[in-house]
């Protein structure tokens, strides 16, 4: 039989019930991919997606998505858009309605109106709340809108101590959603959403919505997908080189270990966190990162609930390391 399941990310649970639903009925992955990840953005306590996420440098709440169908090689995604709850939706409806693959900003909330999406205030009070604190708390009003040299300071911060920034600055700074599927049909999608980095440049995108830098699927190798500090997964475009390994012959796990090294080679000086989630074409999964400590989930269709498992570690010397939760 073949196996149908779901990899993703920790904050997709809310969306695994109506998800797995859809996969149990022998669903499309791409279906099921899209069901699991608006479940996220709808979650207003998830200030990382969608409705609820927190904004960038001037208040505004900008989000990202991907789509991807492994079975056609087909991709839909949106950029910076804003008052939209349901990017991943308008991302579909760009692959399968546009001879494009990518719209940012005004065009893609153009092109949603045009194909019905309802408009909506998405800041809600507490995470708005958060975005004014944290600016108050280093002694800047909200009405100023050229902090970019105070949001470089925050980027360094982070790079240099991740645990600390987050105990600071609370949650939702940075996080993605990162669904992955393989239907029983034995097809696989990826999706990918997000708010993005918080106090982000307004106009900033990451790398959730690009092809290959935040997730990729191809039915023939695998699927992957990325969240952090997304910079870093375009510049080595870390899903599709995962993918790509995976092509070459290598095993899920060097695959996965070669694509972390990569982050390695890049000289960056806001370098931080950079987490992977993968299958293979046969529904092998594994999670990745290059910080200690990081996890997954994942289900098979024969599965009564999630499962949690602990990312591989990489360091910087290359040694793979899988503690237990
Ligand atoms: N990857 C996302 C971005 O760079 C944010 C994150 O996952 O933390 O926009």
């Amino acid at each position: 039989m073949t196996t149908s399941l779901l990899v993703a990310s920790p904050n997709a649970i809310v969306g695994f019930p109506a998800a797995m639903e859809r996969l149990r009925d022998k669903g499309r992955a791409l279906d099921v991919v899209e069901v699991a990840v608006c479940a996220v953005e709808d979650n207003p306590e998830d200030h990382t997606v969608g409705y609820g996420g927190l904004p960038n440098l001037i208040g505004e709440v900008e989000l990202d998505a991907l789509v991807m169908d492994g079975r056609t090689l087909a991709a839909g995604a949106v950029a910076a858009l804003k008052s939209f709850r349901h990017p991943v939706s308008i991302a579909r409806r760009v692959m399968e309605e546009l001879p494009h693959v990518m719209l940012a900003g005004e065009g893609a909330a153009c092109f949603a109106r045009e194909v019905g999406f309802q408009e909506e205030d998405l800041l809600t009070g507490e995470a708005l709340r958060i975005w004014r604190e944290r600016l108050e708390a280093e002694g800047h009003s909200p009405e100023v809108s050229r902090y970019y040299a105070q949001m470089k300071g925050w980027a360094r911060r982070f790079a240099t101590d991740p645990e600390q920034a987050e105990q600071e600055w609370g949650t939702g700074v940075t996080g993605t959603v990162n669904v992955l599927a393989r239907d029983t049909h034995g097809d696989l999608a990826v999706a990918v959403s997000t708010s993005g980095w918080a106090w982000k440049y307004p106009g900033r995108v990451g790398d959730t919505p690009i092809v290959g830098a935040g997730g990729y699927a191809d039915n023939r190798y695998g699927a992957a997908a990325c969240t952090g500090r997304g910079e870093m997964a375009v510049r080595a475009a870390t899903a599709r080189s995962l993918v790509l390994y995976l092509k070459m012959g290598l095993p899920l796990r060097d695959a996965a270990r070669e694509a972390v090294l990569d982050l390695y080679a890049l000289d960056d000086p806001y370098a931080s966190t950079l987490n992977i989630v993968a299958m293979d074409a046969h529904g092998n999964h594994v999670g990745f990162s290059n910080r200690p400590e990081q996890r997954y989930i994942f289900q098979t269709a024969e599965m009564g609930a999630p499962a949690e498992r602990p990312r591989v570690y990489v360091g910087p010397d290359g040694k793979a390391e899988e503690r237990p939760l």
